[in-house]
């Protein structure tokens, strides 16, 4: 059956109208399923019986529950375990920072990326999420946390742009003024770099932040941790980047995840500065976080400073990712479709 929270008002309107139903009552039913956020027709107490039994006739909610709820002692992130219909389940992170509450939110069961240091590629990927289970896990934490989410980070388990339609539908329905109203300028996008995407994502003009997961200052490197590097080389990935500037105007993030001995030397430093010599960008320097599959290990402190202090000596901008939740695998690259033993 289809569900009801899968649809944007514009298209809830359609469906209302086929219905019968003047179409006043989908601003309600909006309201009810995107600002006060109910799962179910029951609690919607200003729609009629009448108008709940026809939605009920066509349409069901996606549903979502919280199967396991993880609080770091370390800081104020908690990591959900939640559970769909078909029993599939994904990691979402709720994260306080000063500038506002941040859901991570996952766009697929598992992944096809292969990314060498990633866990939520290790077991492939299953299947996209549709638009309202994105939606659900944002939903669910500001349920559970009794809190606002101001900002969505699109970096849990899964390639967002391998799922373009939903989550591009995701975020038109998160920023809808009558839903949750989430700025667009407040959502970032991560993605492992899916070229013919990027020019699609840039033609769209939306005013979110992209992040581009870059790892490696050379098409050697990036190709020996990243499978994807091989299919879209660095030149035309770097092309469709600043094409993305060019036609949105927003400056763009470059991740570069720091493993001890592999990319994190002063020759690695200055490569990517010459990389990046003259973009619109910031690096986000992530030292990378411990998965049991993989060997790596995150570089030293001095070295980070070091490899932050060439960028900034060559004028790129550096800021380094403080993690948070890393005593409950929350953190980047450690959220997983299945539950581990902590
Ligand atoms: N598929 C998307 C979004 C998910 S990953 C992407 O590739 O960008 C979110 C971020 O976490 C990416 O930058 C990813 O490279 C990074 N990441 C993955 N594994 C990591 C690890 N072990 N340590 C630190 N960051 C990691």
């Amino acid at each position: 059956m289809r569900k009801i929270d899968d649809l944007s008002f514009e298209e809830l309107i359609e469906e209302i109208l086929k219905t019968g139903e003047p179409k006043f009552k989908a601003s309600q039913i909006f309201d009810w399923i995107h600002k006060k956020t109910v799962d179910n027709f029951d609690e919607m107490s200003n729609v009629s019986q009448k108008t709940k039994a026809k939605l009920k006739d066509e349409f069901e909610f996606a549903k979502a529950d919280i199967l396991l709820k993880l609080a770091s002692k370390l800081d104020d992130t908690k990591k959900y375990v939640i559970k769909f219909e078909d029993g599939n389940i994904v990691e979402s992170v709720y994260l306080k920072y000063k500038f506002g509450n941040t859901a991570c939110i996952s766009s697929q069961v598992g992944c096809k990326m292969g990314c060498y240091f990633c866990a939520s590629t290790k077991k492939g990927y299953i299947r996209n999420l549709s638009t309202a289970e994105m939606l659900r896990q944002i939903y669910l934490i500001q349920k559970d946390t009794k809190e606002k989410i101001s900002n969505v980070v699109i970096m849990g388990s899964g390639e967002p742009l391998e799922n373009f339609d939903n989550v591009i539908k995701f975020l038109h329905i998160i920023n809808d003024e009558r839903g949750q109203n989430i700025s667009l300028r407040k959502i970032t996008l991560s993605t492992c770099g899916i070229v013919p995407y990027i020019y699609k994502l840039a033609d769209l003009n939306l005013p979110i932040t992209l992040a581009i997961s870059l790892h490696a200052s050379n098409q050697e490197k990036r190709e020996q941790i990243m499978p994807i590097a091989k299919k879209y080389k660095l030149p035309d990935l770097l092309k469709a980047c600043d094409y993305y500037v060019e036609t949105t105007g927003r400056r763009l993030t470059f991740e570069y995840i720091l493993i001890e001995g592999f990319n994190d030397s002063t020759e690695d430093a200055e490569n990517l500065s010459k990389l990046l010599k003259g973009k619109l960008a910031n690096v986000n320097l992530i030292p990378c976080n411990y998965i049991k599959e993989a060997d790596i290990k995150p570089s030293s402190d001095s070295d980070i400073m070091k490899f932050k202090k060439i960028l900034a000596d060559k004028g790129i901008n550096a800021t380094l990712r403080r993690e948070l939740g890393s005593d409950i695998n929350a953190a980047c690259g450690q959220l997983r479709n299945d539950l581990l033993k902590m």
